[in-house]
């Protein structure tokens, strides 16, 4: 079967928006109603098309399956769902048309289907959309999107791979929908869902697909509801049966975002054609690369080395990934360069960004580059060392540059951070603390927000006005202490108890502290897909981290300046900020998260000193930073908390700080969310009505918690009784002082007409349930 072996370069999936995210615009145009299906599908088909052309002229062979195909409209889960036909019965009145339609329809929902819900895609800040299955979900194979891009590619002379989801990872990301049965997981189905597959691969075949890649990272996870154990069982039942199917292209099975060492020498076993490892995260299996144990199973084998890293953006020691590829090849294994993992998490290209520093910006890879240095490595495995020493000796250098530059090492804030004890990250007792903030005179059920207020189009224009240099620092001061003076007197007017400033003065939860913290930088066009249509723009923390000059408390000072009520000061806490931009790899994380709570703790004191008692340290990255690996989660765990807590404990027992989780999913770290110590600790809640609650409770959480009784994520205004309801669900599973009550998240992307009318809402319910 296997007609032609795998050519030695190739990338896992490469970035869709589109270089100046073109795809984002097509789609949203499309969605207004200003262009016809017909037109974004030619854009489409244009973007693949140049995409392609591109891979090639970066190095990846025309012929023979290198090029992936990684195109999506959305998310490349939803278009498993599409191929496999399991549109949940719940929109069986809502899909009809065409593919694209059900695709948007599944995505975005319309008045009356919630859409699917989308969760992040193991341990990035990429969302996907939840697959809903249950015992009577359709099947029915789909390929026509994925041989008409197969016919196209063919017919721009290029021999490209088609890329899936593979089967169990689907299974496993899916969940029951609310029709299934009791005990009913979605998994059960596998059998029925790999002879969908089957059909697929037998349709790609024909259509003249010499090669199939399917993504199993589900390999390299320990957060699914089955045990890693049980896992690799399953991908092995599931690839002996499509491995034995007669009509198939050659299959390429990927384990990307962590490490599959403990299975590699089983996956090598499979019946299948080619196996990638990411060799970023994860490592060869040591004994069974001596033995000849990998080679054994790897004989008629390809293994795709992952050794360039599709997570970050710096450029790849090529002489230790050159390395890395060599120990497999000379074990006897034929060996394929590859990307950790899809380079879908990286922007387009550093050309662009011609306004970085030029230094900086020499220490740089994004995917373009990515591509090329595979395309080296592949030349260096083929033909040796010597035959590319002239690049590895540039990368040598270039990596020698960036260890020495200035900032890189800051001797201040090395001598700082190694001075950090134990004290450092301990508050006083509790009981003390609720003592001395008994002065703040905050009433039980006490309401707040978040910390956003809504973007409007004028804050939007504001900022751009002065980004263009149109308006000059002082009009855009005086515009954003408008604003804050605005949002202050709103706040009073509903009647809160814990005001905000409203956010106003921030692009972006991180990139607003990027902007003023040494050691970052930021780019023009380095957008990377977040869901959909989204796409944020992470920062690169390149150096040692430190604070210039205070950051928010100007406008915090401001605010509280305003008002007799407590304003909080808001803040981004290390691990998102972590999370939320390309962090250095010449460190570990635990040293650089460090670095950002020590400038984040001196913020908090400036704070302080500018009259401000309440501070939020928001960390609703806390669990997506989680490893996927059991093995690892306890070290980061102990750092990420331990980091925030040395952010925190500068501040005086009389200094009630909160913190905010944006998901409601945190059983699995309940423990570190208690280990953070916060005075109060808001979680999003409304639509899962409260069932944090209970855990909290059971957990004998101590401390005041926020449990979201208004959902932000839609513009629908919940009633008084709604919110009523919610609030005493919470308060009779939690006292009366420890509960406050708060929206699930920021109120940034609702409009005012909407928040007005929900807080107004949420401010009746709690005085409702007080008077109760
Ligand atoms: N304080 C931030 C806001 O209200 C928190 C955002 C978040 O949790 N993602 O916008
Ligand atoms: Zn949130």
């Amino acid at each position: 079967m296997p007609a032609t072996p795998l050519p030695t370069a190739t990338i896992l999936g490469y970035p869709r928006i589109g270089r100046r995210r073109e795809l984002k615009r097509a789609i949203e145009s499309f969605w207004k109603g200003n262009t016809s299906e017909t037109e974004l599908q030619r854009t489409a088909s244009e973007l693949r098309a140049a995409t392609r052309a591109h891979l090639v002229e970066l190095g990846l062979p025309a012929a023979g399956g290198a090029v992936p195909e990684s195109f999506s409209f959305y998310d490349q889960v939803l278009d498993a769902t599409i191929a496999l036909g399991a549109i949940p019965h719940r929109f069986a009145d809502a899909t009809g048309g065409s593919d694209l339609a059900t695709t948007f329809a599944l995505a975005r929902g319309d008045k009356d289907h919630q859409p699917l819900e989308m969760t992040k895609w193991f341990d990035t800040n990429y969302h996907y959309s939840v697959p809903e299955i249950d015992e009577r979900t359709p099947l029915a194979a789909n390929p026509a999107a994925l041989v008409a891009q197969l016919a196209e590619a063919a017919a721009q002379g290029i021999e490209s791979r088609p890329v899936l989801v593979g089967p169990v990872t689907y299974l496993l990301l899916a969940k029951a929908s609310d029709d299934a049965a009791a005990g009913f997981r979605p998994i059960d189905r596998l059998d029925e869902v790999v002879a969908v597959y089957a059909e697929l691969l037998a349709a790609l075949a024909a259509g003249g697909a010499g090669w199939v890649q399917l993504d199993e990272p589900a390999l390299v996870s320990d957060s699914l509801a089955v045990p890693r154990a049980e896992i690799l069982t399953l991908v092995e039942r599931a690839y002996a049966t499509l491995g034995a199917a007669t009509e198939r292209p050659s299959i390429l099975l990927t384990a990307p975002y962590g490490d599959s060492s403990a299975a590699l020498t089983r996956l090598g076993a499979l019946p299948v054609e080619a196996v990638q490892a990411d060799l970023v995260r994860g490592t060869l299996p040591e004994a069974d690369l001596s033995s000849g144990a990998l080679a054994t199973a790897f004989a008629g084998t390809q293994l795709v080395a992952g050794v360039v890293d599709g997570r970050n953006i710096w450029r790849t020691d090529l002489r230790a990934a050159l390395a890395t590829a060599v120990r497999v090849q000379d074990a006897g294994i034929a060996t394929v360069i590859g990307t950790s993992n899809s380079l879908q998490h990286v922007p387009h290209d550093v050309a662009d960004e011609t306004k970085l520093d030029a230094r900086l910006r020499s220490w740089l890879a994004f995917a373009d580059q990515k591509v090329a240095q595979v395309a080296i490595l592949a030349r260096g495995l083929a033909a040796g060392t010597a035959a590319v020493e002239s690049e590895l000796a540039e990368v040598d250098a270039i990596l020698a540059d960036r260890q020495a530059a200035p900032g890189v090492r800051d001797a201040a804030v090395r001598d700082r951070a190694g001075a950090v004890t134990a004290a450092d990250r301990n508050r006083a007792a509790e009981g003390d603390r609720r003592d001395a903030q008994r002065a703040l005179d905050i009433p039980e059920l006490a309401t707040t927000t978040i910390g956003s207020f809504p973007q409007t189009t004028e804050i939007r224009k504001a900022r751009a006005a002065f980004g263009r240099g149109e308006i000059d620092q002082e009009a855009y001061d005086g515009f954003l202490r408008d604003e804050i003076a605005r949002v202050i007197r709103l706040q009073e007017e509903i009647g809160l108890d814990v005001l905000v400033h409203g956010e106003a003065e921030r692009n972006d939860m991180v990139q607003y502290f990027a902007e003023l913290l040494d050691g970052f930088a930021v780019t023009e066009h380095g957008w990377v897909q977040s869901y959909g249509t989204r796409a944020t723009r992470p920062s690169i923390l390149w150096g040692d981290v430190s604070r210039p000059a205070p950051m928010t408390v100007a406008w915090s000072g401001y605010a509280q300046s305003l008002t007799e009520r407590p304003v909080k000061g808001m803040l981004t806490g290390p691990v998102t900020i972590l999370a939320w931009s390309f962090v250095r790899d010449d460190q570990p994380l635990s040293d650089t998260a460090e670095q950002v709570a020590l400038a984040l703790r001196d913020e908090i004191d400036d704070l302080v000193d500018a009259g401000i008692k309440i501070v939020q340290v928001d960390e609703p990255a806390l669990r997506e930073l989680l490893p996927l690996d059991a093995d690892r989660q306890a070290a980061y765990l102990d750092w990420s908390v331990g980091s925030f807590r040395l952010a925190t404990s500068g501040a005086a027992s009389d200094v009630q700080i909160h913190t905010h989780l944006c998901y409601s999913e945190f059983g699995e770290i309940i423990d570190a969310v208690d280990g953070l110590d916060a005075d109060v600790t808001s979680i999003e809640a409304a639509r899962s009505r409260m069932d944090v609650v209970d855990p909290l409770g059971d957990h004998g959480y101590s401390r005041g918690i926020g449990p979201g009784v208004y959902d932000i994520h839609s513009p629908r205004v919940p009633s008084v009784a709604e919110q009523t309801e919610l609030i005493q669900i919470a308060a009779a599973r939690i006292p009366g002082e420890q509960l406050w009550v708060n929206p699930d998240c920021g109120l940034k992307t609702r409009g005012y007409e909407e928040t007005v009318a929900s807080l107004t809402n949420l401010v009746q319910a709690a005085r409702a349930v007080r008077g109760a």
